[in-house]
């Protein structure tokens, strides 16, 4: 198998340090495994991704020194991948029409239990609210523009009927996550239940999520090494569920620090101070950004 590494920019705003550094550190990798690295745009938000900052994001990293395969992969152009897919764990009974918006979760939310965790990697955990509505969707046609969540309680029922019964979950981690958890990383049933829950898997008029194309176009790409900061590290965890249940296989993960700036805050898109274009006109060469991110 070939050792593949990928980057994965959304085209809403310019290439940043913090998106520098993890575009080469993943190029880096890979060439030093003799390997590839691959390009993937995640323009799967049309309301946000614009087709100029992507030309903008090539330019900057050829300007890098990054080298990638064409043609480059848009996930803009993968909406019927995803459909398949969702209508594959929609034909299982696995996924729910959800009509709440965020003050119906926070309100049923909000009396919270004590030492109950009410916020996950996607923000609050869903309370569960319409997990009941849908009856029986089998045979009843996948709604287009409505909010799909999955059910955790019944995904977990189909991954252990597919394969053997599993209540633990794993991947490796050759990075770090953000307190230092490295090597085999493995979660329970029971975590995921209860500290993430049931996420969206379609998004309104989207027809997809970032985990579920997340993890398609990792398998599709044939990525064999994540490479992506730490702010995901929690979201793995995610991914890994979803792929046993599609039956994809699980890369290995390296989620690397973050890009701070001087008061010690990530760096944001809108973050135009530290764009990549904006060193380039002040006259920094390539091998200046390596040193100003440590690498
Ligand atoms: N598109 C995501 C971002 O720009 C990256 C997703 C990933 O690397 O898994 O933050
Ligand atoms: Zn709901």
């Amino acid at each position: 198998m070939t050792f593949r590494t990928r980057f994965a920019p959304s085209p809403t705003g310019p290439l940043h340090l913090g998106h520098a550094y993890s575009a080469m550190l993943a190029y880096d990798i890979a060439m030093a495994a003799g390997g590839e690295f691959l390009l993937r745009i995640e323009d799967i938000d049309q309301t946000r991704a614009r087709a100029h900052w992507c030309e903008r994001i090539f330019d900057d990293l050829r300007w890098l020194g990054l080298k990638w395969p064409e043609p480059v992969m848009l996930q803009s152009e993968r909406i019927g991948h995803y459909q398949r897919a969702l209508q594959n764990l929609w034909n299982k009974g696995l996924l729910y029409v959800c009509t709440c918006d965020r003050r119906d979760i926070e309100t049923a939310l909000s009396a919270p239990q004590e030492g109950v965790r009410t916020y996950g990697p996607d923000g609050l955990i869903y309370p569960g609210t319409c997990s009941g509505n849908t009856g029986d969707p089998i045979g009843c046609a996948m709604p287009e523009e409505s909010v799909l969540r999955l059910s955790m309680e019944k995904a977990f029922v189909a991954v252990s009927e597919s394969s053997e019964p599993c209540n633990n979950f794993t991947f490796v981690e050759i990075g770090s996550g953000p307190i230092g958890e490295t090597g085999e990383i493995s979660f329970s049933r029971q975590d995921v239940l209860q500290n993430i829950g049931d996420i969206v898997l379609s998004r309104k008029n989207m027809g997809t999520s970032y985990h579920l194309s997340v993890v398609l176009d990792d398998a599709a790409q044939g990525i064999t090494h994540v490479v992506r900061g730490q702010d995901l590290f929690a979201a793995t965890k995610i991914h890994v569920v979803l792929q046993k249940l599609m039956g994809l296989p699980t890369p290995h993960y390296h989620h690397h620090r973050l890009i701070r700036d001087e008061k010690h805050k990530r760096l944001a898109k809108r973050d135009d101070a530290r764009a990549i274009s904006k060193y380039r006109q002040d006259g920094a060469t390539p091998q200046d950004i390596r040193e100003m991110v440590g690498l």
